[in-house]
């Protein structure tokens, strides 16, 4: 049986990431892709040091590096009083030779894994098919698809990997419950080329307000010169039309950036965000990871990471089991490794940090921001922040879970 590939649905960057670790290792892989191509929609951009190491095993951290931008600090700003705590990775140099935060659009890294890919001969991504579910029995798994002409094919696999974004079919399939919450409130994200340095702003900032907090990320787009993301909170009741409107937008810049002049804005759209994560990361021989299995907000840029950091970890955990006869036991530990930290970490600090941005009572602002006043100030706490916020404590504490 096991002689059947691995099959993966969705050809975004955490099935992509995990295919090409599986390809590497020897294992045959095939990768369902609902699209004809490579989405190149503009959405995560932040990779974190431990996730530019895990790439670095796959051959495909320098590539990425020489398309980034490196951030090595960043602020947390008050839309009124300004700059508030100014933190730098270089402190953690020694526990990463990659001390930023490296910014680049998440498609790039889907089309460098899936160029070297390309290169092993027992990997395949089939574009244009649709994962449709899938039965699976003590030998294996069908995987349904439809195909480009709409005709239904079965796929036989030794085991299945959903990474099909946050509204995955293999989720359903399985039946699992995707517990947590939608925020009321949309988020406007919006493209400026007007470079935010000139005011003070490191390449990627958070500004707290209990009304307009933002949040902003320099990305390199086709420059240079970069381009720089903004993200605003946007009301549940307004209209999208409204919000999309060029006035409106120039009006959330000139709200926080020099009002006297004029920004081109190249792109806009507005979404709605969630904190769920999949009660099941694990159902017999098929496993979720990336959106598919966890959805959160994206202040601290840790969704993607968490879903590579999925990639990674499975993908060792199926070699184990594919490759070296390991108990397939050994995946309810990827379920239990994962979920974890993903509550722990990635949901706990997303929603402190939406919080904190927002936070209403002027005497609990006040103490938060000179809560990180203070952290900056002091060394170890600094350092401690920035261990927390590189998902390096994430990581640590995952390796913890047996
Ligand atoms: C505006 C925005 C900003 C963000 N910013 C950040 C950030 O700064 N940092 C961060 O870490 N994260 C951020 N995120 C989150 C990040 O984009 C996601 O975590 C990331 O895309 C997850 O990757 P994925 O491969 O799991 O899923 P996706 O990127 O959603 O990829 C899923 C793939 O599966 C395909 N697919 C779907 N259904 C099927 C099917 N039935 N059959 C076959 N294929 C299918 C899709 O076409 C897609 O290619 C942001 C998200 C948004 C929307």
């Amino acid at each position: 049986m096991e002689h059947h590939p691995v099959v993966i649905s969705g050809a975004g960057p955490v099935g992509l990431v995990a295919a090409l670790s599986l390809a590497q290792k020897g294992i045959a892989v095939v990768v369902l892709e609902s699209e004809d191509h490579i989405p190149q929609d503009l959405r995560a951009g932040t990779f974190h040091p431990p996730t530019v190491e895990m790439l670095d095993t796959l051959n495909i951290g320098e590539t990425l590096r020489s398309r980034a931008l490196r951030v090595p600090e960043w602020q947390i700003r008050d839309r009124k009083q300004g700059l508030v705590a100014q933190f730098d990775l270089g402190i953690i140099a020694d526990l990463t030779p990659y001390p930023f935060r490296l910014h680049v659009e998440q498609h790039k890294l889907s089309s460098i894994a899936a160029e070297a890919l390309a290169q092993h001969a027992h990997a395949q991504i089939l574009f244009s098919h649709r994962c449709l579910g899938y039965e699976q029995d003590a030998d294996g798994v069908t995987v349904q698809a439809a195909g480009p002409d709409g005709r239904t094919i079965e796929i036989r696999a030794s085991y299945v990997i959903g990474a099909d974004g946050a509204r995955s079919v293999v989720r359903k399939t399985m039946g699992t419950e995707f517990e947590g919450f939608t925020w009321p409130e949309r988020f406007l994200v919006f493209a400026t080329r007007y470079d935010l340095r000139e005011q003070g702003y490191t390449g990627n900032a958070y500004i707290a307000d209990p009304d307009e907090w933002s949040a902003i990320f320099i990305q390199p787009h086709d420059g240079p010169p970069p381009i720089w993301r903004i993200a605003f909170p946007i009301p549940a009741e307004m209209d999208e039309t409204e919000v999309l409107d060029p006035d409106f937008v120039q009006g959330k810049i000139k709200g926080f950036l020099s009002p006297d002049l004029d920004y081109d804005v190249p792109y806009k759209s507005v979404y709605r965000v969630h904190q769920r994560v999949a009660k099941d990361f694990r159902d017999g021989r098929v496993m979720l990871a990336g959106d598919a299995a966890h959805v959160n907000n994206p202040l601290g840029g840790m969704g993607l990471n968490s879903g590579i950091h999925d990639a990674m970890n499975l993908t060792a955990k199926l070699a184990e089991v594919l490759l070296h006869g390991a108990s397939s036991d050994l995946l309810d530990r990827y379920h239990r490794q994962r979920r974890t930290v993903n509550v722990e970490y990635v949901q706990a600090i997303t929603i402190r940090n939406k919080r904190l941005l927002e936070e209403r009572d002027p005497e609990v602002r006040r103490e938060r921001l000179d809560e990180l006043r203070a952290t900056v100030a002091d060394r170890d706490a600094h350092r401690q922040y920035l261990i927390n916020s590189s998902m390096i404590a994430s990581i640590r504490r995952a390796n913890e879970i047996q």
